[in-house]
């Protein structure tokens, strides 16, 4: 039997069996191996039935005495047996699973394993783990360190135990072979698979488990990058429809840069570097601008496409909401139509750009239904890529006709360390923007308890009236959903209701999804403009807003949001020179969660953040492991920077030869791909 062949060949695996496994995500014998325990119960210590005492976990090896079942008053029935080994005799009861009669019988030879807890006036075992024992083989659910498996209805550990120890005790045989480099296995001194396997399944202590974690774990990573890799190499293999050229247009952008109100950072420079040497490529640039927000992505880019323009090409630039189109379209008219650019629009609502009669397009997911128009493109950029799937970023580079593939940009804010950004985003080139722009002053962050509330609104009032300070209030999370639910909308009406009765004479202006256009508009033009002095807003509609004289932030209900979010809010003040506050309203009392939110008091960087936000909550909950494809990963810890490391390295060195491995190019084949595919 192979690995690749399905579960319903193994014994007592039929088709009922089959299909509960399938709902674990389980289909072939390869992964029912690779079903890892996510805990042990520790049964090593066995005991004489002699010396078990109250209340302690115990394994014990005896005969059945006798069984008896015993109806209770309550119509339950009870099924006690008595177990003797020599040294003494315990009783063990079972509730409500009156089969265990004839399962039981005397004579058999049992292992049993579980809590001895005082039962009816003496010391029994109460529902233990028990196993007939029959001729030489020794427990597998009663003894030793035992798998505790994620389940399914019907489908329990034990079972599931069984299965396993059948296929790795060669009582099914199953071929397992290596598939990793042997010189990478004896120079990370990493288990072979079979061993690996049969540790992690049935160890014999704690040590075994470790080892044979930091090999699968390896196991995932390396097999993640080589996949990144391989979609990178593929991607390479796309021709450009328009062919750019900065050194061409040396000059002309270079004086584009020097006529900037401002000079561009170090990091900026660098990054606007890398782009533009992408850019002079034949094969398309697929490149990830990561930055924390604030840190002006948005110039690197408009810079690029200025590039672009001037070679010939047109440009797209996505956004993930209309509010956010409009000011990048603000933004960009006032760089780069002195320039001679024809900039339009193209959201839901605004459809300046009828055909092809601009140079940039702005737009956001309306795009993906403009029929026309997309000839010449040839450089995309995509802003706050995380809003936007794998598939709709491939919709729109499939735009381009002739199965070219435009250079693309990708912006993001969400500050991944760049360790784990390679292995997450390894199919992309990146760059990454740590410093921000001079004279920023860190935001003064605060957590607020209740009872502070009121004496919060009052110095918030004073700043209005005083320091002419505009004010976010950003509503409670409710659902975690990149879509904003109705729930969502009724918060923040029910909080702007409030607060115009807090902040009497005071204009408080409310955005929010389920309002028309026209209206949203209206309501970031007030804002813009400095006549709305508190924005009160739903949490979805903040994502990159830029309104340089905003310097005060409140986040109602902060404990719901991760530490990466609040500081993502946070990045929308403290944009200018004034100085900046924000502060967190939170309900939660726990000291955990508070803990959690004053690493913002005192940490004002992004990246920092984001690895406390790791520890804290997880890398799943934090950068919703299904959008980075990373479902796949059970072992990997992505906060072990080292094990990346390793992963990474061992997979730049591997890749060039992945054809002498035809094992591990098989597997790797077999990750689905998140390559932007076209066609
Ligand atoms: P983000 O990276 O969050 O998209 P933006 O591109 O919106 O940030 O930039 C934030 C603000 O910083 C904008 O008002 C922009 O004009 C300004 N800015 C960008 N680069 C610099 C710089 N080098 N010096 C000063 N201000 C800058
Ligand atoms: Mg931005």
């Amino acid at each position: 039997m192979n690995l690749s062949d399905p579960v319903e060949k193994l014994p007592y695996v039929g088709g009922v069996y089959a299909k509960r496994l399938h709902r674990l995500g389980i289909e072939k014998v390869g992964d029912l191996l690779y079903h890892f325990p996510y805990r042990y119960n520790d049964f090593s210590k066995k005991q004489k039935i002699q010396s078990l005492t109250a209340n302690t976990e115990s394994s014990i090896e005896g005969e059945i005495v006798e069984t008896n079942i015993i109806k209770t008053k309550t119509g339950k029935t009870l099924i006690k047996s008595v177990i003797a080994d020599g040294s003494g005799a315990i009783e063990a009861v079972w509730f409500n699973q009156p089969y265990l009669l004839r399962t039981l019988k005397k004579g058999l030879k049992v292992g049993l394993a579980g809590k001895v807890e005082p039962f009816s006036g003496r010391i029994s075992l109460v529902s233990p783990e028990f196993e007939i024992l029959v001729g030489e083989r020794g427990p597998t659910h009663t003894a030793g360190l035992v798998p505790i498996y994620p389940e399914t209805s019907n489908l329990s550990s034990k079972w599931i135990r069984s299965r396993i120890k059948s296929v790795l005790r060669k009582i099914t045989p199953v071929k397992i072979e290596e598939f990793l480099p042997e010189n990478l296995l004896k120079r990370y001194r990493f288990p072979r698979i079979e061993e690996a396997l049969s540790n992690i399944h049935f160890p014999k202590d704690l040590k075994d488990v470790k080892k044979a974690r930091d090999r699968f774990a390896f196991e995932e990573l390396f097999l993640l990058n080589l996949r990144s890799l391989k979609s990178k190499k593929i991607w390479k293999q796309n021709k450009i429809p328009v062919k750019l050229s900065y050194a061409k247009h040396k000059e002309e952008v270079d004086s584009f840069i020097k006529e900037l109100p401002f000079e561009l950072t170090g990091d900026q420079k660098t990054a606007l570097g890398e782009v533009l040497s992408d850019l002079e490529k034949d094969t398309p640039m697929n490149r990830l601008l990561e930055g924390d927000s604030g840190a002006g992505k948005t110039v690197v880019a408009a810079t690029a496409a200025y590039l672009a323009y001037l070679s010939g090409a047109k440009i797209l630039f996505m956004a993930p909401t209309g509010v956010l189109a409009d000011q990048h379209l603000e933004t960009l008219q006032s760089l780069l139509e002195p320039k001679g650019l024809k900039i339009q629009i193209h959201t839901g609502t605004k459809k300046t750009g009828t055909g092809d009669n601009f140079d940039l397009l702005v737009g956001t997911h309306a795009l993906f239904h403009k029929k026309e128009g997309f000839e010449g493109v040839g450089f995309v950029i995509i802003d706050e890529q995380h809003k936007f799937g794998v598939e709709q970023r491939a919709k729109l580079l499939k735009k381009v006709k002739g199965g070219q593939v435009p250079h693309l940009l990708t912006l993001t804010s969400t500050p991944i360390p760049r360790t784990l950004a390679l292995t997450v985003y390894g199919d992309l080139d990146l760059s990454v923007l740590e410093e921000l722009p001079p004279g920023r002053k860190r935001v003064k962050t605060f957590v607020i308890s209740e009872r502070k509330r009121q004496s919060c609104y009052e110095w918030v009032k004073e700043r209005i009236n005083n320091k002419g300070d505009q004010v976010f209030v950003v509503c409670p999370l409710i659902e975690e959903s990149d879509k904003e639910t109705m729930q969502q909308v009724k918060a923040a009406k029910a909080e702007y209701e409030r607060l115009k009765s807090v902040f009497k004479g005071i204009k408080v202006g409310l955005l929010h999804g389920k309002l028309k256009p026209k209206e949203k508009e209206a309501v970031m033009k007030g804002f813009r403009k400095g006549k709305i002095k508190i924005l009160v807003s739903t949490p979805v509609v903040e994502v990159g807003i830029d309104i340089p004289n905003a310097a005060v932030m409140v986040v109602e209900a902060a404990e719901r949001f991760g530490l990466a979010s609040l500081h993502q809010l946070r990045g929308r003040v403290g944009r200018s020179d004034k100085e900046s506050y924000c502060f967190l309203f939170s309900t939660g009392s726990d000291t955990q969660t508070l803990e959690r939110l004053k690493a913002l008091e005192k940490e004002s960087s992004g990246f920092k953040l984001a690895e406390l936000d790791m520890k804290f909550r997880g890398p799943g909950e934090m950068y919703g492991t299904r959008q980075h494809g990373l479902t796949g990963l059970k072992v990997a810890d992505l906060t072990d920077s080292k094990m990346l490391k390793i992963a990474q390295d061992a997979a730049g060195e591997v890749a060039p030869k992945l054809g002498k491995h035809p094992l591990l190019s098989e597997r790797v084949g077999k990750l689905s791909s998140r390559l932007v595919e076209l066609n």
